[in-house]
């Protein structure tokens, strides 16, 4: 038994959804689907889910909302009308839809928003199980609800609960093609809740993990996963085969085929993960997988992020003061921080953040303290930092793959601010500006994959 996820632009007109619906056809495993909102039809489209927030956002603004909310109804009219659809089962799909971007929830905003934006996945499942149903094939549109996704009450970054496998495992024993609407789920209380942006995949693997699928497909619109950021490299070379760890450290670090929180639920239940293309589905694409042969090289990819600052605090015999890095990171607890890394060497510690949370107010504050109750003699924050990292298993147990990279960074011109090699078994970490970003990603891609 498969698990299917298609994300927006598979889904994004009727000539895709066939597409879609082709595919399942063609493997008669592929027993539960998950669909995203329609996305983008051509290159300055809307995707459906900005539509539905576009619309929230008037509505909550108090402002006319009207033609806005019509964009949405008109996406999905075309739709069903391009699959041919029943028009009495296309109404009454419009008419739930209708429902959903009521504004008798408004009172609270956040849930209003997660309402409104959930009715893309929801409204897009059932013109898909109607489709397939008007071509003879057993297929269902399933509710969240009732199939029991359970997520915690976060609206926009809901995480899934544990009481939530048992209850979806039951889907393996419905004798149709299950067809379920990705992005959200309820609390316990019966909330609808989102997951973060793009959290259709996360969908797709926790419903691979709780009806214990043998393959967890992820359809998008790329061949495969490739080694490097195709827009900074032409013809990058394709990945076929990659480990949960190396594709958990490239999308941290930039790498957005798949949704970062999505591979864990399929990671914990050891399913195998495959990217795949809706316009190419005979590619073999991109396994993720728990164990791989490692090449000579070791080196699988190579990504980027921008967005980053630091916080350096330097004080003689730090390396003495027990609590100092206690107390340095509760300071930015109590902004209500995360940090994302913290090098450090003898009398001197640096934080890195994400720039967004780093505001000038917090940053103010934070100094301040570090100054007063950590009597730091120094303390410069960065800003405007980028992370490159290459990744691979095994490569830091090959030797001179340092070296390596910065020689390579060097030759290009690259300062590095910070490097850290330490902690990750499977990747290498280089601090540079943002400007320099994109330039260190080339070289290193030149450097390790330049002759292949
Ligand atoms: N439609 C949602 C978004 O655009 C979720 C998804 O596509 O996975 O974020």
């Amino acid at each position: 038994m498969k698990v299917a996820k298609f994300g927006g632009t598979s889904l994004a007109s009727a000539e895709q959804i066939k597409k879609v619906c082709a595919i399942i056809q063609a493997d008669e495993s592929r027993r539960v689907i998950v669909v995203s909102a329609p996305g983008k039809r051509f290159k300055d489209d809307t995707k459906v889910t900005d539509l539905l927030i576009a619309y929230a956002q008037l509505v909550l603004a108090g402002k006319d909302a009207d033609e806005a909310k019509q964009r949405v109804v008109q996406r999905f009219t075309d739709i069903a009308e391009g699959l041919s659809l029943d028009q009495a089962i296309a109404g009454h799909i419009t008419a739930e839809l209708i429902v959903m971007l009521d504004r008798k929830h408004i009172k609270d905003p956040a849930r209003f928003l997660d309402q409104v934006k959930a009715a893309g996945e929801d409204t897009c499942a059932k013109l898909v199980a109607h489709y397939l149903r008007s071509l003879g094939v057993k297929a269902s549109y399933v509710n969240p609800f009732e199939a029991g996704l359970l997520v915690s009450d976060e609206a926009g970054n809901a995480q899934v609960l544990p009481e939530a496998y048992e209850k979806l495992r039951s889907l393996r024993d419905r004798h149709e093609i299950v067809i379920f609407p990705g992005f959200f789920g309820y609390s316990t209380d019966g909330v609808l809740v989102t997951f973060s942006r793009g959290g259709s995949d996360i969908t797709g693997s926790i419903l691979a993990a709780a009806v214990q699928a043998e393959l967890y497909e992820n359809f998008t619109d790329v061949d495969s996963v490739y080694a490097v950021n195709p827009t900074l490299v032409e013809n990058p070379k394709e990945i076929h085969e990659i480990t949960y760890r190396e594709m958990r450290e490239l999308s941290y670090s930039g790498f957005s085929v798949f949704h970062e929180e999505a591979l864990y639920p399929a990671y914990q239940a050891g399913i195998p993960v495959c990217i795949k293309n809706t316009n190419n589905p005979a590619a073999p694409g991109t396994m993720i997988v728990s164990q791989r042969a490692t090449t000579e090289t070791h080196v699988s990819g190579i990504a980027s992020d921008k967005g980053f600052c630091s916080i350096y605090v330097s004080k003689y015999l730090m390396n003495r003061e027990v609590g100092f890095g206690r107390k340095l990171l509760k300071i930015l607890e109590d902004e209500g921080l995360s940090y994302e890394h913290t090098p450090s060497g003898i009398d001197n510690i640096s934080v890195i953040l994400r720039k967004k949370d780093f505001t000038a107010d917090i940053q103010k504050r934070v100094v301040q303290r570090i100054q007063q109750e950590l009597q730091a003699e120094d303390i410069v924050v960065e800003q405007d930092l980028a992370l490159v990292m290459i990744v691979g298993e095994g490569m830091r147990r090959s030797v001179g793959t340092s070296a390596r990279a910065t020689s390579a960074l060097a030759r290009a011109s690259v300062n590095l601010e910070m490097i850290n090699q330490g902690s990750s078994e499977v990747s290498m970490m280089f601090g540079v500006k943002e400007v320099d970003a994109d330039r260190a990603v080339v070289a290193l891609y030149d450097e390790f994959f330049g002759n292949e």
